[in-house]
């Protein structure tokens, strides 16, 4: 595909990304045509966000139920003073609009859960999982894998990150992580505290790979995750693979619907 399909504005916009061989014109126009839904437009969401707005994502769905605190800024980037108290997905949708304006934007102001997120995650092509809960990891994971979506996943704790990406078929969140942690073994990031710049360095992979896997382009970071830490500054990769036995991806599924998702998420907050 040549350049000439894209206006001289795009031309100029993205002319780092046509000069790469491994995006070109055709990288663009895929990534220009394509959707991604954001989950979460916190730490993680927030470069995510900003990079693929950035990069000519076309459509971009950015879901979260929650307001800016001040205590988000040490690290929710995509959010400023001028959107304190305010919904954190019109924030950044504005944000996202000024970076660049020929792209489009859905603000989901809403908690995704077991009864939209069907609806919602089928009208994008990439899902990304910027979300802090184990709840909503398995959530998503179990959604896309249904949908037959890739999920981009990422989370953080402290001074660690983790990254890799679930394409269906290849494994899940639960190929990962059977079982939630018991309750009390992770407590949530305000009692423990997160480094500013951590998911900076996890939302931007995040972003990469999401790249990657619209433009079909680089060895993408599936059947592997990628552990990171801050204070060691090193990367180190453990491979995995999709597990027969698992309930969502397994050679005999036990969850089929989100209705089979409900009864294992209520079962596993019976155990804890
Ligand atoms: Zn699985």
């Amino acid at each position: 595909m040549s350049e000439a399909s894209l206006t001289a504005e795009q031309r100029q916009r993205y002319a780092r990304h046509l000069a790469l061989a491994e995006i070109g014109p055709a990288g663009q126009r895929r990534l220009l045509r394509s959707s991604v839904l954001i989950v979460g437009v916190g730490a993680l969401g927030s470069p995510v966000a900003l990079y693929l707005a950035a990069a000519g994502v076309g459509t971009i769905g950015l879901a979260d139920h929650d307001h800016v605190r001040l205590s988000n800024l040490q690290r929710q980037v995509i959010h400023s003073m001028a959107g304190l108290n305010r919904s954190k997905v019109d924030g950044a949708a504005r944000t996202v609009g000024g970076l660049n304006p020929g792209i489009k934007v859905d603000a989901v102001e809403a908690t995704v859960d077991e009864h939209n997120a069907m609806e919602l995650l089928q009208r994008y092509d990439v899902i990304v999982d910027g979300t802090d809960t184990f709840r909503a990891r398995y959530l998503l994971s179990d959604t896309a894998y249904l949908l037959r979506k890739p999920l981009v996943h990422g989370s953080i704790f402290r001074i660690e990150g983790q990254v890799t990406v679930f394409t269906p078929g290849r494994g899940c969140y639960r190929c990962l992580y059977p079982e939630p942690p018991p309750a009390g073994a992770i407590e949530e990031s305000e009692q423990v505290g997160v480094l500013a710049a951590l998911p900076g360095i996890i939302g931007t992979i995040q972003a990469a790979e999401t790249i990657k896997q619209i433009t079909g382009t680089g060895e993408p970071l599936v059947n592997r995750v990628l552990l990171h830490d801050t204070m060691a500054m090193t990367f180190r990769e453990v491979r995995y693979r999709r597990n027969p036995a698992c309930p969502t991806c397994g050679d005999r599924p036990s969850i089929t619907s989100l209705a089979d998702y409900r009864a294992v998420a209520a079962a596993a907050e019976g155990r804890r």
